[in-house]
């Protein structure tokens, strides 16, 4: 049987169980919850352990690390782009960034070619925060505007975290990984909300759920799609082999 990894004791009422990028068993249980109850909840879900770990170690034996050469796939906003080295003009480049989306195709200067994963990180942390900025601006109105509220946006911060893809603070601010804009739209909106919403229920009871389903009614959507795909978010600038 698969033995926790790790066990994460917090201030929380129930178990959980989660399976990590490495196929390693984390369980979250309460503060003064005994190992011999941790030992029985885990032989419960042996099974869906057992299911889960087989899912992650495939999808990890068939991630490829990241050549950054040229046709190679990248993830942008739900879409496959591919890599492509080119000549640009250099007036375009400088009104947008050093790369340029067009189709299905992510484009960069052949002169710049050695410095394409630089570059990649620049444009992607870049569009994030448009992206999120404009996002968080349109919910907090329709937010405002349905619960009588006044929230204003604070900062955006981005990180680059897998598993935690987005939080805020007591104060306002908000923490968005950049990864989640390899993802389509609807989902970087489920986590703006999301987010917004923790602004006024700190907590996931029914009634943060329910403010969660005004603003975005079909949000279960996004949360099944996070569950099978957060693998595929990936971080391919600091993936060596696999990150
Ligand atoms: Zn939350």
């Amino acid at each position: 049987m698969i033995e926790p990894k790790k066990i994460i004791r917090t201030k929380r009422k129930t178990l959980s169980l989660q399976i990590n990028e490495n196929g390693e068993l984390i369980v979250r249980v309460p503060k003064f919850v005994s190992d011999t109850v941790i030992k029985q909840f885990v032989a419960k879900h042996r099974t869906w352990i057992d299911k889960k770990v087989r899912e992650v170690l495939f999808k990890k034996s068939q991630l490829k690390t990241y050549t950054f050469s040229d046709g190679e796939e990248f993830l942008f906003l739900g879409k496959k782009l591919k890599l492509t080295f080119t000549h640009i003009s250099s007036s375009i480049v400088k009104k947008t960034s050093s790369v340029v989306v067009s189709g299905d195709r992510l484009l960069i200067d052949y002169s710049k070619k050695a410095k394409a994963p630089e570059l990649l990180e620049k444009f992607y942390k870049g569009e994030a925060k448009k992206i999120f900025e404009e996002r968080v601006n349109y919910y907090l109105r329709k937010f405002n505007e349905i619960f009588d509220a006044d929230y204003s946006l604070k900062k955006i911060k981005l990180s680059s975290g897998r598993r935690i893809l987005g939080s805020c603070s007591a104060s306002g601010n908000m923490n968005f990984s950049w990864r989640i804009i390899q993802a389509p739209v609807e989902i970087i909106d489920y986590l703006v909300v999301h987010e917004i919403v923790h602004l006024k229920e700190r907590h996931h009871k029914r009634s943060f759920w329910l403010k969660v389903y005004k603003l975005k009614p079909d949000y279960r959507q996004s949360i099944v799609w996070l569950n099978e795909n957060w693998f595929y978010l990936r971080d391919f600038l600091r993936d060596k082999n696999f990150d």
